[in-house]
């Protein structure tokens, strides 16, 4: 031991090292600001995450401060546990992505409409026309790059397609949405690829198609990059962790990643 800071400099300086009690001081309270940033942005996704839940591919469900529920591609119904569990059995909106049959359940919509009459329906045309066909004849139809209000929510339909390959081209006029939700706005882009729109749009939290449909790693990032959102959230992503952990390792360094999982988030970095 050292008998004085004295000689414990001089041994510093013997040793190549220049370390000044004020160094030390100064060098604590950097990790300590370091340390509170990341405590601060940790808090800040919490609290962005407040009241939101993935429960299964692009089933994105919303809970206002407010309490208002908006639901986005459901595809459990209001007795599933899951979404029971969620606190979201009664909606107040439904918005839905396009029509195919991972995104688009007509006899769950008729579970959501018995749970609460009240509530409000809106996709893209072809998804309207299936559903009047069903038997739901109030689905609104939205048009990629509108704006709207309903039921005390404000979005705006986003164009979603893949440049290559026919299974969603944009002749169909199928859509993402931004929720713009107590401050903060949320992009569910469903079954899209980065496409010159993207690059329009900023959002706060963005939920990535990952997996399948012409989805894929290294298109989801893209989309993360051009939405410059600073939570990016992947869904449609079929468990698959070789996947998400390349999409997590493949993020902005100022972008942080979470994934759901039965419903509960689950951090990766
Ligand atoms: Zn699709």
């Amino acid at each position: 031991m050292y008998r004085s800071m004295k000689q414990a400099l001089l041994a510093a300086s013997v040793l190549g090292l220049v370390i000044t009690p004020a160094a030390l001081r100064a060098q604590g309270s950097a990790e300590k600001k370091v340390e509170s940033k990341q405590t601060a942005v940790a808090k800040c996704h919490e609290t962005l995450l407040k009241g939101v839940v993935n429960l299964d591919n692009n089933d994105v469900r919303f809970r206002t401060a407010g309490g208002l529920v908006v639901l986005i591609d459901p595809l459990a119904g209001p007795s599933d546990p899951l979404a029971a569990g969620a606190g979201m059995a009664k909606p107040d909106l439904i918005l839905i992505t396009h029509s195919h049959g991972d995104h688009f359940v007509p006899e769950v919509l008729g579970e959501y409409i018995k749970a609460n009459p009240g509530v409000v329906l809106a996709g893209p045309e072809d998804v309207c026309k299936t559903a009047g066909e069903k038997g739901i004849d109030r689905m609104t139809r939205v048009v990629p790059g509108n704006d709207y209000e309903m039921a005390g929510i404000n979005f705006t339909a986003v164009p979603a397609y893949f440049t290559n390959g026919k299974s969603h081209p944009k002749e169909n006029g199928w859509v993402g949405y931004v929720l713009k939700l107590d401050g903060a706005s949320y992009y569910v882009t469903g079954d899209s690829g980065p496409v010159p729109e993207t690059a329009e749009l900023k959002a706060d939290v963005i939920f990535p198609l990952l997996w399948g449909c012409g989805g894929n790693v290294d298109q989801a990032v893209k989309m993360v990059e051009l939405s410059k959102a600073s939570l990016a959230v992947p869904v449609h992503h079929g468990g698959h962790i070789e996947a998400i952990n390349k999409f997590m390792a493949g993020l902005p360094k100022e972008t942080r990643g979470l994934y759901f999982t039965g419903g509960k988030p689950v951090t990766v970095q």
